[in-house]
């Protein structure tokens, strides 16, 4: 289990170093086994900033992770290299994870150089067609194949493949439907669906309301870098308390209707600069910020 304890980021800006912004501003949440916990904010809200220190990318200024009760800030040398056997990131844009001049399977391969090099070749094989078929591509589709020859669907399931190899309990999916078409955006949600089912959890990271909705458990619906509310979804969904909350679904129409990351409606209808204050217990699994 993978749990987050009011966690900050604090980042340098401006040419010195002098200016300093708060990305995240004391997050708790936690993302279990076969739970898929959706993280939900306008663009600029601090969710990637979020999945980056979950993947130890980037230092957490304040609070601390903790995976299967171990803070991972500590965790170094091997047993580094066995936290990444259990958690893993999958982003945004698939193509920018592929260099276009090797062939798209070398990201497989790359791993067992990593991780298993122990592995006999049949062995081996015989792994990678477990996890391409756990992702529904069929091996020759795939295999050999350059980053051009394949779609974004395609290159995104053989991220997701890639991170099954290693046998992982907790994915990081950073905004991994916002790129693909619609089509193709079913059917990653819906492996995503069948991967927890497996009992994999998954940190699903959105700026898509609908999307939040439609495969998790929890839901985490994040302001600038703060929580504004959080809980099961259906309370979240069904049953909103914060005003901002409240804002964003009244502004989601239609469920099949993206939610512009440019400009988010809804966004009007609520005080910008409303202060967020801790968040207080309004039922089983639910809660919402007070004002500061
Ligand atoms: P989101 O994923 O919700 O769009 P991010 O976590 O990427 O949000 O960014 C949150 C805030 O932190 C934004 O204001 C962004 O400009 C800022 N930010 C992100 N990465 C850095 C960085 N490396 N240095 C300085 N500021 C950053
Ligand atoms: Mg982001």
């Amino acid at each position: 289990m993978l749990q987050i304890h009011g966690i900050s980021k604090v980042y340098k800006t401006g040419m010195f170093g002098r200016g300093a912004l708060r990305a995240v501003d004391d997050v708790s949440f936690e993302v279990r086994p076969g739970e898929v916990v959706s993280l939900i904010g306008e663009s600029g809200s601090g969710k990637s900033t979020i999945g980056k220190m979950i993947l130890r990318l980037t230092p957490v200024t304040d609070g601390s992770i903790a995976y299967d009760g171990s803070d991972i800030a500590l965790v170094k040398g091997r047993a580094l290299r066995g936290y990444y056997r259990s958690v893993q990131g999958v982003f945004q844009d698939p193509f920018s994870s592929y260099n276009p001049i090797f062939k798209a399977d070398r990201v497989l391969s790359m791993v067992k150089a990593e991780y298993f090099p122990g592995v006999s070749t049949a062995d081996w094989r015989r792994k990678i067609e477990e996890s391409l078929h756990a992702v529904s591509l069929n091996p020759p589709d795939v295999l050999g194949k350059y980053p051009h020859q394949l779609s974004g669907g395609q290159l995104q399931r053989l991220l997701i493949a890639r991170a099954l190899l290693l046998d992982i309990k907790i994915l990081v999916a950073d905004e991994v439907i916002s790129m693909l078409d619609a089509s193709t955006r079913i059917d990653v949600l819906n492996l995503l669906g069948d991967l927890k089912k497996q009992g994999l959890g998954i940190l699903l990271i959105t700026h898509d309301l609908a999307l939040g909705n439609y495969i998790s458990d929890s839901a985490v619906i994040l302001r600038h870098g703060r929580i504004v509310e959080r809980g099961a979804t259906a309370k979240v969904f069904d049953d909103p308390r914060h005003p901002y909350t409240q804002a964003l679904l009244a502004s989601v129409p239609r469920l099949d209707e993206k939610w512009s990351d440019s400009a988010p409606p809804g966004r009007e209808a609520f005080d910008a600069d409303d202060a967020v204050g801790p968040l207080v217990q309004v039922g089983t699994d639910h809660f919402v910020a007070g004002a500061a």
